[in-house]
C-alpha cells in the first residue's frame, strides 16, 4: 500500500516558474551584453545564455542552459493569471488531499509578492492580491457549493513561522516562553505541533484578519532582527473537515501555503554569529526540503523528513496523499544572473 501512494504521489509534484518584472532602477541599469534569460517557443521552458569572452575582450561563444517547467509565467504573468493554474489544486484540499504550495527562490525574487501580494494591497478584488488570500476566498466558494450536496466543512487555520530552526506562533505575540515542539502520531500518521493557536474559521474576511495579524506579529519580530522575514519561512495551513450527513462520507485535507526564506548562497565563512546560524538554518532546510522530494519521487524507503524542522512540519503533506507545488520564483535583472541559474537548478532537481 505504502509503494502504490509512493507511486501516487510521483504525479503529484509539479514546479512553476515564475519571473517578475524587472523594477525601479534595475530597468536602466540592466546589462545584458554578457547573459541574457530567453523565452524560447517551445511552451514553458527557459533559457539562460552566457557569453563567454576572450583574452581581448571579445564576445566568443555563447553557453545556453536550457529549462523546462511544469509552467513558465513570464514577467507580464498577472496574479489571477497564476492562480487560475494553481486553483484546481487548492480545490482538491477540500476533497481530502494534502496540499503543499511553496515559494522558492533568492530574496527579491517575488516569493511574498507571489503567495501574500505586495505590502499594501486593497482587499480581495485588487489585481495585485497573492495566492494566500485567492486560495482562502476560493476555498470558501468551492466549499458554500459543496452545501448543495450535503458537506459541511469546518476549518482551522494556523500560521507559522521558523526561524533559525525554531518554530513561532504568529497568531500570538509569541515570546517564546512556550515550546513548540513537533509531534507525529504514529497511530493515525498526524503531524502536530504544541502550544500553537488554531483558530476556527467561517468566513474569509475572518482568515483576512489573522493574515494582517501574522503580519503584525512578524513585523515587531523584524526590528529586533533585520530582514528576519527573508531569513525565516512563513507556513500558513489550512485544515478542511468535511462530512456529508446525506452520504455518510467524511473528508480531512490540508491546504500549506509555504514562503521560504531566501535561498542565496550567503557566503558563510564570512559570517558570524547569528548571520552564520541563519545560514546554517536555511542551508539545511532547504536541502532537506529537496532530499525530501527527491527521495519521495525515486520511491525512497526511508524518507529523511525529521532532518529539518520544515519537512518534519509538513510531513503529513510530503507524500502519501499529497500534492506539492513549488513556485520557483526568479529576477530578470543580470545582477542575479548567478543566483537565477542555481535556483532554476535547484527546482529541475526536485522537478
Ligand atoms: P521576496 O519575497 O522573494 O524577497 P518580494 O515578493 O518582496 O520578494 O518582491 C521584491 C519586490 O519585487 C517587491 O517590491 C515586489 O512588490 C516586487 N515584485 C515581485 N514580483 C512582482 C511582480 N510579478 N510584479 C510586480 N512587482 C513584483
Ligand atoms: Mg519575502
Amino acid at each position: 500500500a505504502l509503494h502504490n501512494t509512493i507511486q501516487e504521489l510521483k504525479g503529484n509534484i509539479r514546479v512553476f516558474c515564475r519571473m517578475r518584472p524587472l523594477l525601479g532602477e534595475e530597468i536602466t541599469k540592466n546589462d545584458e551584453s554578457l547573459c541574457q534569460i530567453n523565452f524560447p517557443e517551445t511552451e514553458n521552458s527557459i533559457e539562460l545564455v552566457q557569453y563567454l569572452e576572450n583574452a581581448a575582450g571579445n564576445k566568443t561563444n555563447a553557453k545556453t542552459t536550457p529549462f523546462q517547467f511544469d509552467k513558465v509565467f513570464q514577467p507580464t504573468a498577472s496574479q489571477a493569471e497564476v492562480f487560475s493554474e494553481i486553483s484546481q489544486l487548492v480545490q482538491s484540499a477540500l476533497d481530502g488531499y494534502n496540499v503543499c504550495i511553496f515559494a522558492y527562490g533568492q530574496t527579491g525574487s517575488g516569493k511574498t509578492f507571489t503567495m501574500e501580494g505586495p505590502p499594501k494591497v486593497n482587499g480581495i478584488d485588487d489585481p495585485n492580491t497573492g495566492m494566500i488570500p485567492r486560495a482562502v476566498q476560493q476555498i470558501f466558494t468551492h466549499a458554500e457549493e459543496l452545501k448543495e450536496k450535503g458537506w459541511e466543512y469546518t476549518m482551522e487555520a494556523q500560521y507559522l513561522e521558523i526561524y533559525n530552526e525554531t518554530i513561532r506562533d504568529l497568531l500570538t505575540k509569541d515570546d517564546g516562553s512556550k515550546p513548540h515542539d513537533i509531534k507525529h502520531d504514529h497511530q493515525n500518521d498526524s503531524t502536530h505541533v504544541t502550544n500553537t493557536t488554531n483558530v476556527m474559521v467561517t468566513c474569509p474576511d475572518e482568515v483576512f484578519v489573522l493574515l494582517a495579524k501574522a503580519g503584525s506579529n512578524r513585523a515587531v519580530a523584524a526590528t529586533n532582527c533585520n530582514e528576519r522575514s527573508s531569513r525565516s519561512h512563513s507556513v500558513f495551513t489550512l485544515k478542511l473537515t468535511g462530512t456529508n450527513p446525506l452520504t455518510e462520507e467524511s473528508s480531512c485535507g490540508v491546504l500549506n501555503l509555504v514562503d521560504l526564506a531566501g535561498s542565496e548562497r550567503l557566503n558563510s565563512s564570512g559570517s558570524t554569529g547569528e548571520r552564520l546560524k541563519e545560514t546554517q538554518s536555511i542551508n539545511k532546510s532547504l536541502s532537506s526540503l529537496s532530499d525530501v522530494i527527491n527521495a519521495l519521487g525515486q520511491d525512497q524507503k526511508h524518507i529523511p523528513y525529521r532532518n529539518s524542522k520544515l519537512t518534519y512540519l509538513l510531513q503529513n503533506s510530503l507524500g502519501g496523499n499529497s500534492k506539492t507545488l513549488m513556485f520557483v520564483n526568479i529576477s530578470p535583472a543580470t545582477a542575479s544572473f548567478t543566483e537565477t541559474l542555481s535556483s532554476l537548478r535547484f527546482a529541475t532537481k526536485v522537478n
